[in-house]
């Protein structure tokens, strides 16, 4: 076995050219994995030569990628708005576009003070961390009806040291007792089971039950907007993440069930990603 550089184990990159579009990124980060440095490291020393073990590792650890593993799973790790994440094939990986979601959120909540927030399928506690780590004053409840998500969220909590975030198993709502929120947020399951994209990419390798859902993509949206207002303060939000060719759909829904405010926002590729609507109780 020849020895490899740093720079020919950044060199692997063009293997994974018709599999992921951040080839580079992606053999960078499995290198600082199995180096254990960071990534300035790689640029700054490309001849430095790997040992034995490193090359062992990072080889095994390429051909996981190569073969289609999202690189989250093979870290162990996804970063999200400011936070390092723990993942798992639990539950979904957490995407940029979610932070435009958040992003939202704090706009909404912006002028209250200690505000009660529920987020529905929380998966890796991804959109509850990062609002409880953003309102130190917030009291934030993530629910998910996947008992492994909840652990793996529960962990982040901890790891993170965030102590104004609970997280609980349910389906969405029903375990919950009779407490309103002044936001609810969810990205739930909007994927319609016979849409290509889920025999693509790293979508292969994530729960269905945390992808797809009856109805075209809808029946979970549509469930949290029905139930959502007995579970909002008068003036409260509903903020939900949706595919990029439901918001129209999606808003319609939350009119009819009586919702004021209705509004969409784009996500960071220009595809409109949420919508949200406000609760008037009479
Ligand atoms: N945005 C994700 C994707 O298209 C889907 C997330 C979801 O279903 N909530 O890959």
């Amino acid at each position: 076995m020849s020895t490899l550089s740093i720079a020919d184990a950044l060199a692997y990159r063009g293997q994974l050219a018709a599999l992921s579009d951040s080839a580079e990124l992606d053999t960078a980060l499995l290198l600082c994995y199995c180096l254990g440095k960071p990534r300035s490291y790689l640029y700054s020393w490309p001849e430095r030569a790997l040992t034995a073990e490193e090359q062992a590792q990072f080889q095994a650890l390429f051909a996981r990628r190569a073969a289609g593993e999202p690189i989250a799973h093979i870290l162990g790790y996804r970063d999200f708005w400011s936070l390092s994440l723990a993942v798992s094939p639990a539950s979904l990986i957490p995407r940029p576009d979610t932070e435009c979601l958040v992003e939202r959120a704090l706009e909404i909540i912006r002028d209250q003070i200690r505000p009660q927030i529920l987020d529905l399928g929380t998966g890796t506690g991804a959109i509850a961390l990062a609002l409880a780590s953003e309102r130190s004053d917030a009291d934030v409840l993530g629910l998910d009806c996947v008992a492994d998500a909840v652990a793996l969220a529960k962990a982040n909590s901890t790891a993170l040291s965030l102590r104004n975030v609970r997280f609980q198993q349910s389906n969405w709502f029903a375990a919950l007792d009779a407490k309103r929120y002044q936001l609810i947020v969810s990205n739930p399951p909007y994927i319609d089971a016979d849409d290509p994209h889920l025999r693509e990419g790293d979508l292969r390798f994530e729960p269905r039950s945390a992808l797809v859902a009856a109805d075209g993509g809808m029946a979970d949206l549509k469930h949290i907007i029905q139930f959502a207002p007995e579970y909002l303060h008068a003036d409260g939000v509903l903020l939900l993440e949706h595919g990029f060719q439901q918001a129209s759909a999606v808003r319609q829904v939350f009119s009819e069930r009586g919702f004021s405010g209705v509004e969409t926002r784009c996500d960071y590729g220009g595809n409109e990603r949420i919508s949200w609507g406000v609760w008037r109780h009479e």
